[in-house]
């Protein structure tokens, strides 16, 4: 596991981005830090009627081209450090598939899963009231992320809703339908994921048909992707979950590996499969490699042994510079976190709509208008990519980046 601090990282890729676009330095300033950062203190009563104090983020990174947006995540290893990364990283993804929205994301160190549900309750509602001025459909709308759920966000809902005296559903994406989520919200991100893949086969003369992929981490987006993919007649042939992973040449019918994990726990064990560590499978020979699990599995340390043709970084920052770099140079075709996974903050910009509207729409309307956006960004970045002869990374880097420093030029500095 590579050890650089996600803003470091961060703000390297954006000195790729500026040195490309000759970025005026001016805005390279702006863009290198967060508009606004907000450290609150979040006092709760735990169940055993002691009082704990907890830190929570908010990052508003940049709002040029519309209200912040972004996740809150709850886990033990939350850092101001990595807030400020994955609120970077929004900005620029959601500039690369052209949503009026900029970039935000909060946290809290805790570790929700060895506390009660009303802990977890009390703990969102009071980070809402300590945030609520801040946030709001028009000014940062936040939505689920790592260990925060549907719950979490009909929770800050009906706290900022309170505290404003009327219903604001725009305040959060990712709520449960009955209070205004959107449909396809679930599944999103894999859809970009398999619409991704599907459109860089198209360009790689590959055939989707029968392409053999691999996928690290088997939760939400991890087996959706997997789901999808099959469902398009790619072939499964390794997966993993944070025990370890299974392999099997001939494929693997995803759902029923998933009820066995729902029944054991784990992947490990799958009918039919041998057993593979997470290294291993990294490194399996395939055509599509989708890591969905967690930061920092590609690192230089491994980069040169990665076989597949094609990786679809469905997770948040799962490759290093430094591997990006041997990546490229072994020719493997990589689709880019801020391009490949913008799914979910798609259709998250299709749930603001419909809650600002009220006016919801069907399935097909958001599979239609999904395909459409998410098709489009896949080309402008591949056709940026071969205009400037560069990698798939640094051409979507270029467009966001782009993007946002377009608009805060026409916005101007006020002085
Ligand atoms: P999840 O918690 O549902 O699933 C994560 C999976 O990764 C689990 O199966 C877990 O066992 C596995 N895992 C954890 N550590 C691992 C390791 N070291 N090796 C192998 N597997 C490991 O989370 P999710 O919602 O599917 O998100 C996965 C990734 O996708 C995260 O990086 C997240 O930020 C990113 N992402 C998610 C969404 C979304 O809509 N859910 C959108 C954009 C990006």
């Amino acid at each position: 596991m590579s050890t650089e601090k996600p803003f470091d990282v961060a703000l390297k890729q954006l000195s790729i981005a500026a040195e490309i676009l000759k970025l005026d330095p001016e805005i390279y300033e702006i863009l290198k830090q967060p508009k606004r950062i907000l450290t609150v203190s979040v006092p709760i009563r735990m169940d055993d009627g002691s009082v704990k104090v907890f830190t929570g983020y908010r990052v508003q990174y940049n709002d040029a081209r519309g209200p912040y947006k972004g996740g809150i995540r709850y886990h033990p290893d939350v850092t101001l450090d990595e807030v400020k990364a994955l609120a970077a990283w929004m900005t620029w993804k959601c500039a690369v598939i052209d949503i009026p929205f900029g970039g935000a994301k909060g946290g809290i160190p805790c570790n929700p899963k060895q506390m009660s549900k009303g802990e977890v309750e009390r703990l969102t509602r009071r980070y809402t009231v300590m945030i609520h001025e801040s946030i709001g459909p028009y000014q940062d709308i936040l939505a689920p992320d790592v260990y925060t759920d549907a719950q979490t966000m009909a929770w800050v809902m009906d706290t900022y809703s309170q505290l404003m005296g009327y219903k604001v559903p725009g305040v959060v994406t990712g709520k449960p339908l009955s209070i205004g989520g959107s449909l396809r919200r679930e599944k999103a991100t894999a859809y970009g994921i398999m619409i991704c893949s599907r459109e860089a086969a198209k360009v790689l003369n590959m055939n989707i048909k029968g392409a053999t992929v691999v996928v690290q981490g088997y939760g939400n987006v991890g087996f959706n992707s997997a789901l999808l993919l099959h469902q398009i007649g790619a072939k499964v042939i390794a997966v993993s979950d944070s025990k370890g992973g299974v392999l099997n040449r001939k494929g693997i019918n995803p759902i029923d590996l998933l009820k066995h994990k729902e029944k054991t726990g784990s992947v490990i064990g799958f009918v039919g499969c041998e057993k593979v560590t997470n290294e291993e499978l990294l490194e399996l020979e395939c055509d599509i490699l989708v890591p969905s699990a967690i930061e920092n599995q590609i690192t230089k340390n491994n980069a040169s042994k990665i076989r597949a043709k094609m990786v679809v970084e469905a997770a948040n920052g799962p490759t290093t510079p430094e591997a990006d770099e041997i990546l490229d140079k072994n020719g493997v075709f990589v689709i880019p976190d801020i391009l490949a996974n913008s799914g979910g903050v798609l259709v998250s910009y299709f749930e603001w709509v419909q809650n600002l509207t009220r006016e919801y729409w069907s399935e097909k309307e958001i599979d239609d208008k999904f395909e459409k956006k998410m098709v489009r960004a896949f080309f402008d970045v591949h056709k940026k990519s071969k205009e400037l002869n560069i990698a798939m990374r640094k051409a979507a880097l270029v467009i966001g980046v782009g993007r946002v420093s377009d608009a805060i030029k026409t916005l101007g500095v006020w002085s």
